[in-house]
């Protein structure tokens, strides 16, 4: 791996403001490099972000000979998994955030960060505009310019409305710590106004009404979450209001948690129903309005309102704006994506130069699969006669297979033996009909989906791509990735490969369940105590992950606190 002294990088650093913006200017952007004792000039690399993929990305990077500016509107990382439980106090919010100035202070080399969001990307002057999160002084944004060498994009997504009237006005997202805080206020609120001596029954009622809109992970979770609340903390202080109480949960879809096997989300939806939380499937949600929610349900078709006292809007993610601005720019031939930016397996931006782009905002285009793997063929086929020999077959599988390890998975798991059927029943013994393994692959390549936008994703991303740049010089001398398809020599790296370790559907009452590698399926107290494990290790810190452990402990001696501060 990357030996630092071989990165001898030609560096240009300037910080300048763009036309009639504020200009600042950073500390000496020349260094002598201590190993050579001669000045280098240092890469200038702009990281977008402090999510999981651009802290993944910081943390893991090592090379010195970067110059690293971090610029993002939040000056914190944040552990979203835990995201559920500052909704209802089981974790203080404080707990599941480390400041990005504690990670930037144990780096051994300058990082420079700018709590600022960025809003143009501007690639033919590699430049990113950006603008302060804080109004100054006159009332206005500070705003400024960055210069980058390469560009790292990893603002994640925003929350999806599907632009559904009245769910920005009416409805709370759970994205970020301060949606988890106001949800937090806004139940404790709700019991409060509710226990007010002037609310007629009705309106009581109405109050204690919490609906959840969404079935996936992030809806069921806190769904869970609240009911425990309820159930466990303010069902002994408002005894009077807890038979008042319903949580419903609306899924458009038949299932909820309809990414998971199918044990669990059985599992779910009893438990839920054991727990009187009303699951709703098929319920499609058409407008919220200040007092209720407007439905259409798909088996009758009809519409029905449904009044409520607080909202909860967890039904997938959508694009930021300044990824669509960025997207527009880039044009038709690079990005037929229109939710997120397409980038190639090696993370960068399809159709740009130098720019990289990670976590929730991106995907790895999948449509090249199929124009990849008929050059392979091509290779192969060197006589063009339609068929290969079985040798060559299994060499060009490993190619595929090394390529693009979603297909691999695939078909590993599923059309291996299909592949050995078509191989038999070819040309003769050994040999294999291209065209009708090629519509094989194609049935293979639709169902390959893109990668699911998860934190494990982004973090993983963020660590390839910092390995890469940590060996960026000796790459560039001794290329140690697959042959190119299209052209000679080899790729510099390997292309990103994603390994997928499980995923965790706590369900409330100390019960959790887990699909793990290998569709192996755990539920139940122990696989809780496996979620209480897994996630105290994930944390970034010691320091959060002491929080996070006293916090349980708290809750498990003195409850959740119930106060509105
Ligand atoms: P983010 O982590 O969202 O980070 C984006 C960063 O970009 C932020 O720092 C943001 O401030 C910054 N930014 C935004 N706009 C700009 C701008 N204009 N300029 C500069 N910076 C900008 N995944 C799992 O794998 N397991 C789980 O259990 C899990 N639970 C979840 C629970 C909840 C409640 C939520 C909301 C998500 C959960 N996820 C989970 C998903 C996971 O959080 C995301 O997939 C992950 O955060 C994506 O990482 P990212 O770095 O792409 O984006």
């Amino acid at each position: 791996y990357g030996h630092p002294n071989l990165s001898k990088l030609l560096f240009v650093c300037t910080v300048s403001g763009g036309g009639g913006l504020l200009a600042y200017s950073d500390s000496s952007p020349f260094r002598a490099d201590t190993a050579f004792g001669d000045d280098i000039k240092r890469k200038k690399v702009v990281v977008l972000g402090t999510g999981w993929a651009g802290t993944s990305f910081l943390k893991s990077l090592k090379d010195p000979n970067y110059d690293v500016q971090i610029v993002s509107p939040r000056n914190y990382f944040a552990f979203t998994p835990l995201l559920p439980s500052v909704t209802n106090g089981t974790v203080e919010a404080r707990s599941i955030v480390e400041p990005i100035r504690n990670i930037v202070r144990k780096k051994k080399f300058d990082v420079q960060f700018k709590e600022a969001e960025c809003y143009k990307i501007d690639t033919q002057n590699k430049k990113v505009y950006c603008r302060s999160s804080q109004e100054n002084s006159l009332g206005g944004v500070e705003e400024f310019a960055v210069d980058y060498d390469y560009l790292v994009i990893a603002m994640g997504a925003r929350a999806n409305t599907f632009n559904t009237p009245g769910v920005v006005e009416h409805a709370h997202f759970l994205k970020e710590i301060e949606d988890a805080q106001r949800i937090r206020r806004s139940v404790i609120d709700c019991f409060e106004r509710a226990s007010l001596p002037t609310m007629s029954e009705e309106e009581r009622k109405r109050i204690l009404h919490f609906v959840v809109v969404g079935g996936g992970p992030t809806g069921v979770e806190f769904a869970a979450e609240l009911h425990d609340f309820v159930i466990e903390d303010l069902a002994k202080l408002y005894p009077t209001l807890k038979d008042h109480v319903k949580i419903t949960l609306l899924e458009a879809g038949d299932h909820i948690l309809n990414m998971f096997d199918k044990r669990i989300t059985a599992f779910a939806e009893d438990k839920f129903q054991r727990d009187g939380i009303d699951v709703k499937t098929g319920s499609m949600v058409t407008k919220v309005t200040e007092t209720e929610i407007c439905t259409k349900e798909r088996a009758t078709g009809q519409s029905v309102s449904i009044p409520y006292g607080m909202v909860v809007w967890s039904t997938g993610i959508g694009t930021r704006p300044v990824i669509m601005d960025f997207m527009k720019q880039i044009g038709q031939g690079g990005q037929t994506n229109r939710r997120v930016l397409a980038t190639d397996e090696w993370l960068r931006v399809e159709a740009c130069d130098s720019i990289y782009a990670l976590g929730d905002c991106a995907t790895i285009n999948q449509r090249r699969v199929m124009e990849d793997i008929s050059a392979i063929f091509s290779k192969a086929d060197k006589n063009n006669t339609g068929s290969l020999k079985v040798d060559d077959f299994k060499e060009v599988i490993n190619d595929i297979c090394e390529r693009y390890p979603q297909v691999a998975i695939y078909l590993k798991k599923k059309q291996l033996k299909n592949f050995v059927h078509l191989l038999k029943n070819s040309h003769g013994e050994a040999e294999l009909d291209i065209e009708k393994f090629k519509s094989a692959l194609s049935e293979v390549d639709s169902q390959t989906k893109n990668l699911p936008a998860t934190a494990q994703v982004a973090a993983q991303q963020g660590a390839y791509l910092a390995d890469c740049f940590n060996r960026m010089t000796l790459c560039d001398k001794y290329p140690e990735g697959p042959l190119r398809f299209r052209g000679t020599g080899r790729h510099r790296f390997h292309p990103f490969r994603y390994k997928h370790f499980g995923q965790f559907a706590p369900l409330g009452g100390e019960q959790t369940a887990a699909q793990l590698p290998g569709d192996w399926v755990s539920i139940g107290q122990s696989t809780q105590w496996l979620w209480y494990s897994v996630y105290a290790s994930k944390l970034v810190s010691w320091r959060t992950r002491i929080l996070v452990i006293s916090d349980w402990g708290r809750r498990f001696i003195f409850g959740r606190d119930s106060s509105r501060i």
